[in-house]
């Protein structure tokens, strides 16, 4: 978080809030009481200037009214010493004049020269005319000056006048001390205000910033935090509930982890793949079988479309997957093998109905949908194998109903057919009997010890005797006897298999080479021929039930295509594993192995 700047600050705000309040309180009362002083001042500097020049006028009258001797001191002579005890600081200068304008005497040393002469001034003309002046002026100096004029009256009337000049100078000296003083407390008044403010703004502030100190740690996960309690005004009821509040989170916090954490090891430990989109079909969430199923990893399809990530934007939009009641089957290809998956897709609904997203579950069927078509495939298989017999045999059996039987030449052939249909339906009935018992391990194997090379020469030796095609059979056969455990009827049958196999896709003239090659743990048996080979792609096959790489050429051979099936079932019973290898067109081998030791605790029922 951006950390306050100072002018945004509280501590800031307050005390320049205070600042402020104690500057316009100061102001307002400064200015106030200053102007009522200043008045006060000046009326009462004008009263006694008044007062005394009233005074003055009665003593100048009388010493006018005087009747005077020879000897006597003069009129002159006598104002001039009541002007000289009138004389004081504030009173600048004092001069009287008598009717006629001429002054009689003055008080200042420097105008000594105008006595005698005649003073024409505004006040004095004013003063004589019987009216008082009074009036405010500034001198050269640049001096506030009172000056004052009255007339100086007897009975005979205004016989002469008074003109005084007071200086205010010392007054507005007053006042400007005053304000000095002012100016001073005002100053004095703010610094503590603000060292007040600083105080009172840090008693909010501390808890403040504390309380923001803990949020950020909060939201760093950490609770153990406590914010300090100053006091139980407001702000320390704030701080308890602040902590009371961290308290509930934390409780909170932990139930939501644990909850977190429950879900977490339940999506993760499911079989099932879970998906979960936000409601605009972006995925948020991915459990890891469903990042494997899909074959995607779980970092980088967050937040892609749902719709995409299954592969079904062509056949839905969200809002369709959303109404869809049933689950989806998707069909995918892993490993060039078919991979199925059915989606099932329940919506995340709100209390008020509002659809938050949906949850996908993903479950594997590829292996019961391959089971179930194998089952379907089988029974198919079944019914046509059992058929085609079943049908030639019946209309033979109508042909020598209808009279065939009577004809020396027919007969016995259509009853050959018959016969061999009838084996090869034995046949047929018997290898899938066979493989019925293997599916539900319903049989046991008779093992013995026996010299494998021997065994393997003896069924060579049966094939070499018996068979009516020109095949040449070479023998790639290690000298010593190789002695393993197993079961010779199995064995037998398995080899008489591959054998005949080989004999039957073999040309005429061609060679069949049996091998065997002792490896440390098994030996590797391996029947080659020179026959028409299979193709690459249905090599893998060959090894399932009634797979038959040439339906209608195998048929005519007699086979069932369950040989192979059968022999592998039986080289897996003994923990060997079985292959084919071929060329189309050059030829094929088969090849198995069978372990050279059994392990003693093995149980001989599988
Ligand atoms: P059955 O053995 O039941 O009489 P089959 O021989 O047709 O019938 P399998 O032995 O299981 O059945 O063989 C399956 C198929 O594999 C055969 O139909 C054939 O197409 C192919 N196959 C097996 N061995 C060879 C081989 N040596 N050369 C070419 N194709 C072969
Ligand atoms: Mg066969």
């Amino acid at each position: 978080m951006k950390k306050v700047r100072f002018f945004q600050s509280i501590h800031f705000k307050f005390v320049l809030i205070y600042i402020l309040l104690i500057l316009i309180a100061t102001q307002i009362i400064g200015a106030y009481f200053v102007q009522k002083q200043e008045e006060n001042n000046i009326t009462n500097f004008r009263n006694s200037i008044n007062e005394r020049v009233d005074v003055l006028a009665y003593s100048v009258e009388k010493e006018m009214a005087e009747k005077r001797s020879e000897g006597d001191p003069t009129l002159e002579e006598e104002i001039a010493k009541l002007l000289n005890d009138f004389k004081s600081e504030d009173i600048s200068e004092i001069s009287v004049v008598d009717k006629n304008h001429q002054v009689l005497a003055v008080s200042n040393y420097d105008a000594k020269s105008t006595v005698g002469k005649k003073s024409i001034t505004d006040p004095v003309n004013k003063a004589l005319s019987g009216g008082t002046y009074n009036n405010m002026m500034v001198n050269k100096k640049g001096e506030r000056m009172r000056v004052v004029a009255v007339p100086v009256n007897s009975s005979e009337g205004t016989i002469g006048a008074i003109y005084l000049e007071a200086s205010m100078e010392s007054l507005y000296e007053q006042m400007k001390q005053v304000n000095a003083i002012f100016a001073k407390g005002t100053l004095l008044s703010l610094l503590l205000t603000a060292i007040l403010g600083i105080l009172l703004a840090r008693t909010i502030t501390r808890p403040m910033s504390d309380m923001r100190r803990q949020a950020l740690e909060m939201a760093k996960g950490n609770f153990s935090r406590k914010v300090k309690v100053y006091g139980y005004d407001e702000i320390g009821q704030l701080a308890i509930t602040f902590n009371n509040l961290t308290r509930k989170l934390q409780e909170a916090q932990a139930t939501t982890e644990g909850e977190r954490r429950k879900l977490a090891s339940v999506l993760t430990n499911m079989t099932d793949g879970v998906i979960a989109t936000d409601r605009k079909g972006r995925v948020i969430l991915i459990n890891e079988p469903a990042g494997q199923m899909l074959d995607v990893s779980r970092e980088t399809v967050l937040s892609e479309s749902i719709l995409r990530l299954l592969n079904i934007e062509k056949e839905y939009t969200f809002d369709t997957l959303l109404e869809e009641q049933n689950s989806l089957i998707l069909e995918f290809d892993k490993y060039d093998e078919p991979y199925i998956l059915r989606a099932t897709v329940s919506p995340i609904q709100k209390e008020t109905g509002f659809i938050n997203g949906i949850i996908v579950v993903l479950h594997d069927i590829t292996e019961q949908e391959k089971i179930d078509r194998e089952r379907r495939e089988f029974v198919a298989n079944v019914s046509h194998e059992l058929r085609t017999p079943l049908t030639t045999m019946r209309s033979y059996l109508e042909a020598l109903a209808e009279g065939a039987w009577q004809d020396k030449e027919i007969a016995p052939r259509f009853l050959d057919v018959t016969q061999t249909e009838t084996e090869r339906m034995i046949r047929l009935v018997n290898d899938l009997l066979q493989l019925s018992r293997m599916d539900s391990r319903d049989y046991h194997l008779t093992k013995s010890q026996v010299d494998f090379i021997d065994f393997y020469n003896h069924i060579i030796d049966r094939f070499d005797m018996s068979k009516s095609q020109n095949i040449e059979f070479v023998r790639k056969l290690p000298e010593g006897p190789i002695s393993i455990q197993f079961d010779q009827d199995k064995i037998t049958q398995v080899l008489d298999n591959i054998i005949s196999n080989a004999i039957k896709y073999s040309p005429e003239g061609g060679k069949v080479t049996f091998s065997v090659q002792p490896q440390e743990f098994f030996i590797l048996v391996s029947v080659k021929d020179e026959g028409m080979g299979i193709p690459r792609e249905k090599v893998k096959k060959i090894f399932e039930r009634f797979y038959r790489v040439d339906k209608a050429r195998t048929r005519q051979l007699g086979g069932t295509g369950l040989g192979l099936a059968i022999a592998r079932e039986m080289i897996e019973a003994h923990k060997g594993e079985i292959w084919a290898e071929s060329k189309e067109g050059k030829g094929t081998t088969i090849h198995f192995t069978l372990p050279l030791q059994v392990e003693q605790d093995e149980d001989e029922w599988i």
